[in-house]
């Protein structure tokens, strides 16, 4: 099809929820896409994350066709291997204990936010699951992660929203001590806030939270759902923030690109969720688990976090240097672009033009490359990207 008529049909038969760029992909290698008019892009968004090891690599592919010709689903009324594996890797990359297998970032938050209200009522009986979650976060698109979402533009038409979320300033300890009250049971933060602009959290905050969440029994649940599986640098980011969570939420990048999340938990908390509280048939799918569990194998490796940390400064440094750039922030392949000029969605219209992917997030041109992206590819987008700034100065 070419793109005129799937930009018909899309208006068509599709509910016009999402403000789509001008391009239907048709295929990709590597770091490099393919529109259905055979023009390349060197793809410096993966999918908002997601294609963490790029487009079709060989090793993802062969191990998702292996299990989907073996295997593709049992439902969880079964055991699985290919769960306990993905499971079992998963806790030792993170130093978390146990896992409930999902297939989103928002289904991972929604078994965080229940274990967090189960645990207090299991501890302290009811009245007191209320959930302190930051001013300018994202936590998913269900009615619940809205209302766990700290911006105002999303708590609007679906009302009533799930009860029980205060929102606190980022940074501000004193203002969030000021919200908790003999309700709260739990606070949830992003590490950079990801959607919110690529705004990394100062660590000595993050570390006054942890033991203020310690000290008033407090869960300590940090989503990882950007953040995670390398994007950062370090396999989660809080192990960059020296502190240990008590729930982790990840999915985006875990999956390589199939439908993947995870809720982790420390010991202590591993059996919050018994039997018959919580559940998803699609949760864990096989195919799915091998996907991850291939993604693990290559993103686990010490070597491969380095790697993406130099990557990550080198892009910061090259990017510091373009027209139109007043800064770069963010933690190793999580960058956000702030600029002096033009504002972002005409810069990433502008870079779709020199053949290159960026997404926005508010008023920044956010960056999410393949983890395992080459330096030849780094360097042709870059050049894309000092292009697209060029000619809007
Ligand atoms: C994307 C995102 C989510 C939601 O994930 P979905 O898979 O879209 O449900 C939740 N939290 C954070 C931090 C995210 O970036």
């Amino acid at each position: 099809m070419d793109f005129e008529t799937i930009a018909k049909k899309d208006k068509e038969y599709i509910m016009p929820t999402y403000g789509r760029f001008p391009v239907a992909l048709e295929e990709g290698h590597g770091a490099v896409a393919v529109d259905c008019a055979g023009r390349e892009y060197v793809d410096f968004g993966s999918g908002i994350g997601v294609n963490s090891l790029g487009y079709a690599e060989p090793g993802w592919a062969e191990a998702v066709a292996r299990q989907a010709a073996k295997l593709q689903h049992t439902s969880n009324l079964y055991y699985s291997e290919a769960q306990v594996k993905l499971a079992q890797r998963l806790c030792e990359l993170s130093g978390m204990s146990r896992a409930f297998l999902c297939n989103s970032g928002a289904e991972a938050n929604e078994c965080a936010i229940k274990l967090a209200r189960k645990h207090s009522f299991d501890t302290y009986g009811r009245g007191r699951g209320e959930i302190i979650t930051l001013q300018n976060s994202f936590h998913g698109r269900t009615v619940t992660t809205l209302a766990a979402t700290g911006q105002e533009v999303f708590h609007n038409y679906f009302f009533p929203f799930t009860e029980g979320f205060a929102y606190a300033p980022a940074g501000d300890m004193e203002a969030l001590r000021n919200l908790v009250s003999e309700k709260t049971c739990a606070v949830m933060i992003e590490l950079v806030q990801g959607e919110g602009g690529v705004r990394p959290l100062d660590k000595g905050y993050v570390q006054a939270l942890r033991d203020f969440c310690t000290e008033k029994n407090l869960l300590f649940i940090v989503d990882e759902v950007q953040t995670g599986v390398g994007r950062t640098g370090s396999f989660y980011a809080y192990q960059q923030y020296g502190i240990t969570p008590d729930v982790v939420t990840t999915a985006k990048g875990l999956g390589g690109g199939l439908p993947v999340g995870a809720c982790l938990c420390t010991e202590a908390l591993g059996d919050v969720m018994s039997a018959g509280t919580h559940g998803t048939t699609y949760g864990g799918n096989p195919i799915a688990c091998a996907a991850a569990s291939y993604v693990l194998e290559k993103v686990g490796q010490p070597e491969f976090l380095a790697e993406v940390r130099e990557k990550g400064a080198y892009m910061k440094a090259a990017i510091e240097k373009m027209p139109g750039v007043a800064g770069v922030r963010g933690l190793g392949m999580m960058l956000g672009v702030e600029l002096t000029k033009g504002n972002a969605p005409a810069v990433a219209k502008a870079c779709l033009e020199k053949g290159l992917i960026v997404l926005t997030a508010k008023e920044v041109i956010r960056l999410l490359p393949p983890l395992n992206i080459t330096c030849a590819e780094i360097d042709r987008g870059l050049a894309a990207m000092e292009a697209a700034l060029a000619s809007l100065q």
